[in-house]
């Protein structure tokens, strides 16, 4: 990604390390824009790589045929540079061994070790890794190199960002965050716009990894702007296809599948089938977490042969995963079993260390249907060590949908002290988990993010536990924040859905509250606020989850409420706010009163995750606030059923 692709090469895309982490876009920012390889072979054949790489490769390999037999002695820098171009063809087809095997043809031609065509070599070499024992070799290599070019350089941002990487391939985040923090000053200080974009790509991805994927949504726009902009066509199929795996990390399965759509059509379009074959692993991913069995077979059939091709053994292990995920939908158990003991029977040692864990995982339920609990328990407390170590709030969800499945079970009811180490094992999973609560609840945006999560990891425990209960109250009301109510939610609905039953969720929001904040004063308006929360919280069951969303916005979510229960709460809620009184200037309440409009939305419509049924609440909202106000409305599909908004 070097600047404009009609003077400079465009990067070659290397998916194979980079669409593989969803980490792409690093890879390209170490090679054009990063090391100033002046070799003319290079810089010659360099745009052609780009454009064409099967033609590339036919040029170089002629080229490299037709060198007199003492040409590595006497010319050992041609010789490499041509090793280095063949390296990068091979790349930008993601045929990791031969891309491998010319890196190393180059790397063993030049011994010094900051000449650039020799750190560009370094990078296809890191790039070209298969498995895990193979990242750790390159991020050696990687870090004596850095310790001999000049710190701040062009190179050194370059190669740190790519440490960054590494360290995150090895599950290792909190060194992995602390290189893309200081790549993204650093670069941002020294007027690196393509380091600048490929840091807040690797940031996008740790904090992806972290589990904020709002955070890292809007890094990520940030970069797939920034290549339409420089015409950057491969970067920005790597960025949205990036794009994709945030929101579906996120949850938003179906906008993942129109990026990952999006993203294969581009690769398509030039011969990329390596990427293809990554993308369609995603969107087959995607799909059984829609339950779109027969599509995400479709997906992970086109997906298999492709990545067979390319070797890469670990994409390999993952895609068995995903074939054994769909085995287990579709009600073959013991099949699944089958595919995962295959897959782990070196405890994944050849797998990328945060692909393992949902292999277990996946064990863990397929031995749980298969009624085998000391097998499924045993593979939870590995999948849970593992989890711990990575804090990743995606799975968190799907471990609190596990345990409620295995809660469910007549047979692991009678297991007491296994349901007993389970919970205990939960619990633990969950202290660790109330860090990243803290950092999506402070909600802060780009680098002050940046800075506190780097500050967060190093701050002692005691510490913590302090900053965790300041995030997660709302310190006006006293009720969870915004952070705490949607976690506290989230695990409401997978537990609801796990058990199939009901769950209604009514968002509230009060009616003209800046009239009361200009009549009033805002002291008034955080009174009414106060006394709203405390009322409300004295109403509501100790099973009811209730929290400000925003401003003078409040969720509430009631569990086993169907919808007549849910709007008898609301109701309740509505009286209490009635009675309010607000505490205002003499001939200042003239026509004031405190109420609320509510939208209502429930399970009953299928509605699975919390961002949809909120999304669905806040338009009944809107039809409340439409008809006039201190009102409820239910979400559409119940519209039928009570289609009048309950009013005073
Ligand atoms: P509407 O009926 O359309 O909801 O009218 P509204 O005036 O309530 O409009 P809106 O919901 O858009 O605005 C909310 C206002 O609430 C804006 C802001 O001044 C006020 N507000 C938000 N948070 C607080 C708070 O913590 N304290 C006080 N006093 N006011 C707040
Ligand atoms: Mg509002
Ligand atoms: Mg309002």
């Amino acid at each position: 990604m070097g600047g404009h692709p009609s003077h400079q090469p465009a990067a070659g895309r290397h998916y194979a390390a980079a669409l593989f982490f969803g980490a792409w876009g690093l890879a390209t920012i170490a090679h054009a824009g990063c090391f100033d390889v002046q070799a003319p072979e290079y810089r010659e054949l360099r745009p052609l790589v780009a454009q064409d790489p099967q033609s590339a490769l036919a040029e170089v390999s002629a080229r490299i045929a037709a060198l007199p037999p003492d040409a590595a002695a006497q010319e050992p820098r041609t010789v490499a540079a041509l090793y280095a171009v063949r390296a990068r063809a091979y790349g930008q087809m993601t045929l990791t061994h031969p891309e491998r095997t010319a890196a190393l043809a180059g790397l063993a031609l030049l011994h010094d070790p900051t000449e650039p065509l020799r750190l560009e070599l370094l990078s296809s070499y890191g790039d070209s890794f298969s498995s895990a024992a193979e990242v750790t070799s390159a991020l050696t290599q990687i870090k004596q190199a850095r310790a001999l070019v000049r710190p701040g350089s062009r190179s050194d941002v370059c190669l740190q960002i790519r440490e960054g990487f590494m360290n995150l391939l090895r599950d290792r985040v909190s060194p992995g965050i602390r290189e893309f923090t200081k790549a993204y000053m650093l670069s941002g200080a020294s007027e690196l716009p393509e380091a600048r974009v490929a840091a807040s790509i690797g940031l996008a991805v740790a904090l992806r990894y972290m589990g904020d994927g709002r955070e890292a949504l809007s890094l990520i726009d940030r970069q797939i702007r920034w290549n339409r902009a420089h015409h950057e066509t491969d970067d920005l199929s790597g960025g949205i296809y990036f794009r994709g795996e945030i929101l579906r990390s996120i949850g938003h399965y179906h906008q993942a599948i129109a990026a990952f759509k999006q993203s294969r059509a581009m690769s398509v379009a030039v011969g990329d089938l390596q990427s293809t074959g990554y993308t369609d692993l995603r969107m087959c991913e995607a799909e059984i977490s829609l339950r779109h069995l027969s599509a995400a077979r479709r997906a992970c059939n086109r997906a298999a042969p492709v990545l067979a091709a390319g070797h890469v053994t670990a994409m390999i292990k993952e895609t068995r995963v995903q074939f054994a995920k769909i085995d287990l939908a579709e009600g073959h158990p013991a099949h699944a079993v089958k595919i995962l003991d295959q897959v782990l029977h070196d405890h994944g040692a050849d797998m990328i260390a945060f692909t393992i864990a949902p292999a277990y995982f996946a064990r863990a339920e397929a031995n749980a249907a298969l009624h085998r609990y000391a097998a499924a328990y045993r593979d939870l407390s590995t999948y849970l060590r593992m989890y711990k170590a990575r804090n990743r709030i995606n799975q968190a969800r799907l471990r609190t949908a596990l345990e409620v499945r295995f809660q469910a079970k007549q047979e692991f009811e009678r297991n007491a002290i296994l349901r007993r180490k389970l919970q205990a094992a939960a619990h633990r999973a969950t202290k660790q988990l109330q860090l990243l609560d803290w950092m999506k609840a402070a909600g802060v945006a780009g680098a002050l993010a940046i800075a506190l999560l780097s500050y967060i990891l190093v701050a002692d425990r005691r510490h913590r536990r302090q900053l965790v209960v300041l995030a997660n109250e709302d310190p006006l009301t006293r009720l969870p924040n915004r952070g705490r109510t949607a976690q506290l939610a989230t695990e409401a609905l997978a537990a609801a859905c796990a058990q199939s039953r009901p769950l209604t969720v009514a968002l509230i929001d009060f009616d003209y509250f800046k009239t009361i904040n200009d009549q009033c004063g805002h002291a008034a308006g955080d009174h009414v606020l106060k006394e709203f929360a405390q009322l409300s919280r004295g109403a509501l069951r100790t099973g009811d989850i209730f929290g400000r969303w925003g401003g003078e916005e409040f969720l509430l979510v009631l569990p086993d409420a169907a919808l007549d229960s849910a709007l008898a709460s609301v109701e309740r809620l509505r009286l209490l706010a009635l009675g309010i009184q607000i505490p205002c200037p003499e001939g200042r309440t003239e026509g004031l009163r405190v109420t609320f409009s509510a939208g209502l939305a429930s399970t009953a419509d299928g509605l699975r995750t919390l961002d949809e049924i909120v999304a669905r609440a806040d338009i009944a909202l809107y039809e409340a606030k439409d008809a006039g106000r201190d009102g409820v409305r239910i979400s559409r599909a119940h519209a039928e059923q009570t289609s009048e908004p309950l009013r005073a």
